[in-house]
């Protein structure tokens, strides 16, 4: 019997995909203990873009929510997400810089720390993987997948490698734009539980539709934790929903263990917020609500595309997304 443990990610990825990162504290806090209550194997709750939006349009303190996360949730361990060099900005710091972060989320309350580096280059990860290693909290190393002629098996096990010797504790497969397919899951997580060794952490998108089966095959590679999202805040460009997910697996040697009454309940928090976020000011943006299986040939990850489109809009050009699209696959 091997349980199949499940990261949350309604208060990070969840919002960032779905409502431009725009879910505020006091949506968080009221909730927040019941989720404890699961046994998640971690709340990705900070990192990404929510400490830029914190700041920059809620006039939040990321540090004060983070400290306050910390507070409600006592038995679940807290997980963030670290752009590698690049921390939660856009551009790369120095290594005293990186340092200083690692330690001071640690010290705030940050347990987990997925370390990415978007094109896959170690060197970006080694001084916050390193720091976090000598803090002694979980350190995840990420291989980001995508499709082209470079990536291949072998290109993600030698990332998978290094990841391994920096000493990381599991290794996360990133598929930031939804488009792992559940054969191409199976084929990756059994190489690298094979031939790496660490825990597998898959992060799928369910942005084409196909996630839940990219799940289950991964399950039968031996895949040992997957994100999701509370159902409310799922699909589309965000997670697959963390109450189905754990209905499929009943009575399969993966079944999670978790109480489906409690995630019901939960999911009940989260349908009556969405009104809140949805009315009257239309946060959560239809589009990225919706499956879009053109992913699968412009590979443009969800929260990307809404930003081309209102960049085209402002331009006065929507009439040249189709043209856009045809260059990208061109340009990469
Ligand atoms: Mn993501």
């Amino acid at each position: 019997m091997k349980r199949l443990k499940i990261t949350d990610t309604t208060f990070r990825d969840a919002h960032q995909s779905l409502m431009a990162t725009r879910m505020r504290t006091d949506s968080m806090l009221p909730i927040a203990e019941k989720i404890d209550r699961v046994g998640f194997f971690s709340l990705e709750v900070w990192g990404g873009a929510t400490f830029d939006v914190c700041i920059r349009y809620l006039s939040e303190d990321p540090w004060e929510r983070l400290r306050q996360l910390k507070k409600h949730v006592k038995n679940t361990p807290l997980q963030m997400l670290l752009r590698g060099q690049n921390l939660v900005g856009y551009r790369n710091y120095p290594d005293d810089v990186v340092k200083k972060f690692v330690e001071k989320a640690a010290e705030n309350g940050v347990d987990v720390f997925r370390v990415f580096d978007a094109l896959n280059d170690t060197r970006n990860l080694e001084v916050a993987i390193k720091t976090v290693k000598k803090l002694g909290a979980h350190a995840q190393g990420t291989v980001c997948y995508t499709i082209s002629p470079l990536h291949t098996i072998e290109h993600y096990m030698e990332i998978g490698r290094r990841l391994a010797e920096l000493e990381c504790d599991s290794i996360c497969i990133k598929d930031m734009a939804g488009m792992l397919a559940p054969k191409e899951a199976y084929d990756i997580v059994s190489a690298f539980k094979k031939e790496v060794g660490l825990p597998v952490h898959l992060h799928c998108h369910y942005t084409s539709g196909m996630a839940m089966m990219t799940y289950l095959r991964a399950c039968d590679a031996g895949v040992d934790i997957v994100d999701a999202a509370f159902s409310p805040l799922a699909f589309g460009t965000s997670q697959p929903p963390v109450e189905t997910l754990v209905a499929a697996l009943r009575n399969t040697p993966y079944d999670p263990g978790f109480d489906m009454e409690l995630l019901v309940e939960i999911a009940e928090y989260f349908k009556s917020l969405r009104e809140k976020y949805y009315d009257p000011i239309h946060l959560i943006d239809p589009i990225a609500e919706r499956s879009d299986t053109s992913i699968l040939v412009h590979q443009i990850p969800g929260g990307m595309f809404s930003n081309l489109i209102a960049q085209l809009r402002e331009q006065d050009a929507m009439d040249r997304l189709k043209d856009v699209l045809d260059e990208v696959p061109k340009v990469r």
